[in-house]
């Protein structure tokens, strides 16, 4: 799409004073402005990204010479100059929106207001480290974490005695030369000396050194509701860094590192443990004592059971609070073969083993598959 001529966007004469500039694209940034256009803001956006393209551009001497001159080319590198086409976005028009819309801030987030702004403090995060179980069953543990707070010798301020700022008069902005690439021009900046608040003290908090915030070790007890995994966050609303110029806290996050356990193990919510047995205990079947999360129960094995086999006990396993869940318990056979046999029940094995132990559908099936596939 051809780029429409910037003396048309703005509608003004080529030979337009700057303050007829200026007052055009006011016109135009109010009539464009997001509150105004809520039906169609995409649009409105647009026609305002245009604007402040044409007014960035007219508003400095230099850069609406080369206009002249050249047209869009003066700003799309076809010309030698190699900048990709010109960039509003660096251009400061913070002054502008500041008169025309009282320094709420400009919907489109193009102007930057030089005001010092409440701002949130941000997040801590922190590792904790819990036991298999203290994480299925829930805990309490005071905590240790170093957070930003506020400085409780100044209240936050960073010092006694306020006065109005006399670097720039109480207005928390400074004007200043911006040198860039098209040239200079005016711009507004937070002022240096009183961090935009417009106010200084007297007196400097030496606590703080004037930050208003100072670093603190603080001990917080925090209950660990059951069921909570590896790498699950907990959040700590308020906890974390102090804001400033009044803002809130940030959060604070846990982050939980759970240990292994030697025989349980978590999948989701539900516990899996490993049941060694014997081969006899495998082959008849047998009641057998077994660990679950809320103490031992009786577990009645089936003659016969295979390596692998699983018997699911619903509701034993972890009850997550967090996610409205119970999980459930499952035990995994485990066949053990023995490798140390007395005398006796090596002769009894041998025994067996004449008495044609073979005598099962899958052994005879293998057995079948040898005599076919020899040459
Ligand atoms: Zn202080
Ligand atoms: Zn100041």
């Amino acid at each position: 799409m051809a780029k429409r001529d910037y003396y048309e966007i703005l509608g003004v004469s080529k030979d337009a004073s700057q303050d007829e500039i200026k007052s055009a694209f006011r016109k135009l940034a109010k009539k464009y402005h997001p509150d105004l256009n809520k039906d169609d803001p995409k649009a409105a956006e647009e026609k305002f990204k245009e604007a402040q393209e044409a007014y960035a551009v007219l508003s400095d001497e230099n850069k609406r010479r080369q206009y002249d001159q050249f047209g869009h080319a003066a700003f799309d590198g076809s010309s030698g100059g190699g900048f990709g086409g010109f960039d509003a976005s660096g251009f400061d028009f913070g002054d502008i929106f500041d008169d025309l819309f009282g320094g709420s801030g400009f919907g489109f987030g193009s102007a930057r207001s030089s005001r010092s702004r409440a701002s949130r403090g941000s997040d801590e995060l922190m590792r904790i480290k819990l036991s298999f179980l203290e994480s299925v069953f829930g805990t309490t543990k005071e905590i240790e974490v170093d957070v930003m707070d506020t400085c409780d010798e100044c209240h936050g301020d960073g010092g006694f005695d306020q006065v109005t700022c006399e670097h720039c008069h109480g207005s928390g902005t400074v004007t200043s030369d911006q040198h860039t690439i098209f040239g200079s021009f005016l711009s507004k900046t937070t002022c240096p000396y009183c961090q935009g608040k417009g106010k200084t003290y007297k007196r400097t908090c030496t606590k703080c050194r004037g930050k208003g915030r100072i670093k603190k070790n603080k001990k917080i007890e925090v209950t660990i509701p059951s069921g909570v995994n590896n790498d699950d966050r907990l959040r700590l609303a308020g906890f974390g860094n102090a804001g400033s110029n009044g803002g809130s806290n940030g959060d604070l996050y846990l982050q939980f590192q759970v240990a292994d356990h030697e025989f349980f193990t978590r999948e989701n919510d539900d516990i899996y443990i490993d049941v060694p047995l014997t081969i006899t205990e495998a082959v008849l079947g047998c009641k057998k004592e077994v660990p679950t999360l809320t103490g031992n129960i009786k577990l009645t094995i089936p003659a016969g059971s295979e390596d692998g086999d699983k018997q699911r006990i619903k509701g034993k396993g972890v009850n997550n609070v967090s996610e409205h869940h119970k999980g459930d318990m499952y035990f995994v056979m485990k066949i053990v073969v023995p490798t140390k046999l007395s005398r006796e029940q090596k002769q009894l094995f041998e025994k067996l083993d004449k008495l044609g132990l073979d005598n099962t559908t899958d052994i005879n099936k293998f057995n079948k598959f040898v005599q076919q596939n020899e040459k």
